[in-house]
This record gives C-alpha cells, sequence and structure tokens, in this order.
C-alpha cells in the first residue's frame, strides 16, 4: 500500500506533489488520461505567474510543474480516477483502466470547470481572445472592445473590472434582467463604458486566428446579427468537480468540498483538498499551488501521526464543522 495517493495534476496536484515527494512520501499522481496539466494547458501566456517577468505559456508552466514533482520521486499515472472509496483507514481509489490503488491518505484536487457556451468557435479560439478570467487576461485587452457573457453577480464583477483595460464592454444577457444583486448591477449600470445587451445569446464566436466577433440570436425573436469584438469573457459559471466524492464528503454551500478552516482536511480522516475544487472565490494558478502545499504538509503531518500512534486515532481537529 502507498502512503499517499495525489488526484488530479493542475497546480494544485502538481504542488501537493513537490511537497510530498520532497518530504519522502513517493506519491502517485492520478494526473487523468486527457487533460494532464489541468486548466493552464488549456490557454496561452500566464502573466501572472510569481518568478516569470516575461510571463510563460500555461502549457509550459505545467510541463516544469510535472518536471519538478517526477525530480523528487512523484510517479505520475496518466489514468482518470472513476472510483473512490474514501471510508476506512485505507483508500481505494478506482482508475479507469481498471486497477484500484490503495493508499493511507489521500489528496482530491480535481479542480473546478468553467461552464461553457459550447457555440461553434469557443473553443478553437479559447486563449485567444475568448477567456473564463479576467483577473487572468484583463490586462491583454487594453483600449479593445470586448463583451461578457452572463447576468449574475460574477458578470457584473468581471465586466465592471474589465472597464479598467478595454474601451467598451458589452454585457450580453439572455434575458431582460439580470440576476446579479442590486449592489452589483447598480455598480454596472452606473459604468458609462459598460452596454447590456438583452434578451441576446452567442450563436458563435467569429474570427480565424483570434477573436473578431460574436453572433448573437434574439432570444425573443430568434433574428441574429453580427457584433464586432476583440474579447468574449464568458461568466455563466463554474463547477467544481466533485462528483466523485458526493455522499462521502461534506460540501460547502458553494458545492466546493468543505475544509477545516485554512487546512486542507475535509471531513473524512486521511483525505485532503485543495486547488480550485476547495476555492469559491480566487480560483488562480498561485493560489491552487498553495492550496496543494498545505494540502501535502496536512497529509505529511497525518501519516506522520500515523506512524507514532501505530493506528490512527480518531481527531477532534480532522472533523469539519456542519
Ligand atoms: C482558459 C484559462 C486561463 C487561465 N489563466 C490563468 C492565468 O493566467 N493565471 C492564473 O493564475 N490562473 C489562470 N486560470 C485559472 C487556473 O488555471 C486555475 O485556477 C488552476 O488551474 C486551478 O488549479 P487546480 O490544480 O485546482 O485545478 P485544475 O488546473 O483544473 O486541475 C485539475 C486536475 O484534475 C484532473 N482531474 C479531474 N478529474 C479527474 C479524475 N477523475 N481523475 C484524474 N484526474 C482528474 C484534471 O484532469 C486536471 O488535471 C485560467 C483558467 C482558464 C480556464
Amino acid at each position: 500500500m502507498r502512503q499517499l495517493i495525489i488526484i488530479g495534476s493542475g497546480p494544485a496536484g502538481f504542488t501537493a506533489a513537490i511537497y510530498a515527494a520532497r518530504a519522502n512520501l513517493q506519491p502517485l499522481v492520478i494526473a487523468s488520461s486527457v487533460e494532464v496539466g489541468g486548466e493552464l494547458m488549456n490557454t496561452t501566456e500566464v502573466e501572472n505567474f510569481p518568478g516569470f517577468p516575461e510571463g510563460v505559456m500555461g502549457p509550459d508552466l505545467m510541463q516544469k510543474m510535472q518536471e519538478q514533482a517526477e525530480k523528487f520521486g512523484a510517479e505520475i499515472r496518466y489514468d482518470d480516477v472513476t472510483e473512490l472509496d474514501l471510508s476506512g483507514a485505507v483508500k481505494k481509489v478506482t482508475l479507469g483502466s481498471g486497477g484500484v490503488e490503495e493508499a493511507e491518505a489521500v489528496v482530491f484536487a480535481t479542480g473546478s470547470a468553467y461552464r461553457k457556451l459550447n457555440v461553434l468557435g469557443e473553443d478553437r479560439l479559447s486563449g485567444h481572445g475568448v477567456s473564463w478570467c479576467a483577473t487572468c487576461d484583463g490586462f491583454f485587452f487594453r483600449e479593445k472592445e470586448i463583451a461578457v457573457v452572463g447576468g449574475g453577480d460574477s458578470a457584473m464583477e468581471e465586466a465592471t473590472f474589465l472597464t479598467k483595460f478595454a474601451s467598451k464592454v458589452y454585457v450580453i444577457h439572455r434575458r431582460d434582467s439580470l440576476k446579479a444583486s442590486k449592489i452589483m448591477q447598480d455598480r454596472a449600470r452606473a459604468n458609462d463604458k459598460i452596454e447590456f445587451v438583452w434578451n441576446a445569446e452567442i450563436a458563435e464566436v467569429l474570427g480565424e486566428s483570434e477573436v473578431e466577433g460574436v453572433t448573437l440570436r434574439d432570444t425573443v425573436t430568434g433574428q441574429t446579427r453580427d457584433l464586432a469584438l476583440q474579447g468574449l469573457f464568458i461568466a455563466i459559471g463554474n463547477d467544481p468537480r466533485t462528483h466523485l466524492v458526493h455522499g462521502q464528503l461534506d460540501l460547502a454551500p458553494e458545492g466546493t468540498i468543505a475544509v477545516d478552516g485554512r487546512s486542507s482536511r475535509t471531513s473524512i480522516r486521511g483525505v485532503f483538498a485543495a486547488g480550485d475544487v476547495i476555492d469559491p472565490s480566487y480560483r488562480q494558478a498561485v493560489t491552487a499551488a498553495a492550496s496543494g502545499t498545505v494540502a501535502a504538509l496536512d497529509a505529511e503531518h497525518y501519516l506522520a501521526s500515523l506512524a507514532d500512534a501505530g493506528q490512527p486515532e480518531p481527531a477532534e481537529d480532522q472533523l469539519v464543522e456542519a
């Protein structure tokens, strides 16, 4: 049996692997079969990860993190976790290839998925004008005309934030009223650079190698028209990838995995969670990496306590308050 299995290969999973491997825990990272490296594999330049004043391509950054983890002895498996049994002292991890791995501790770092529009051009132009993160990419849109899709608080926040850079920000919403809180709506409505496009949904993102516009479909009349744009921010929600632990780990009201205070300890002893899957607010590469550090250190302390005691002891501080 292994000491530690890490599920996920984004900044949280690989950073947890670096720390755990350096602590001699010889972690096994289940990196996924198709999305090794996590969400930064879907982007081009990352300009806000410390240590890279010239910026770094998302896939290059993740490749470096993987190399660093492997250098210290982490084993990377290109496979998917299909089932988890976290109930006993021995955690059982079933893989897509059919095998079952066992460990005394698990770090769960499966990230979260931004909701997509699922329209033509969206995937192709991701990182080339289509973005899901204003904090990450707003800086690239200085003096450009862009749009935000969505009608909730995060869409209003993104739109307002983006007016610091863009010359004009359209907010495209499929209804004629917003579901955002009044204060967020008021702030957006009072901003001269923001123009609302009501009852409109995006039928296609236009452009060869960069976003050049969108085709809008009127949700009332069905009529279509093109709108010229240089950037499109999609802010229609985010789903933490928690389906594997439903019914096993406690979730927070936001749908993320509940952890005990600033730690990574979940509601089950020996199971730790890190990165965007526990984070309803910040969702950045550097915060995910930091969270991976916390998880590795918590797991290390837990494993040391098992070794000291010979047997796991129930501990008050391992329980997440309801
Ligand atoms: C297009 C885009 C651009 C971005 N740009 C920036 C930026 O410039 N700067 C910045 O700080 N942040 C940026 N972000 C946000 C950043 O990518 C995330 O905050 C960060 O990747 C979260 O790290 P994570 O490790 O928690 O999750 P993720 O990176 O999402 O990684 C999760 C990992 O878990 C794996 N996984 C999930 N389910 C399973 C399973 N069942 N079995 C095995 N593996 C599984 C996935 O395959 C993936 O490898 C961007 C996000 C996107 C989408």
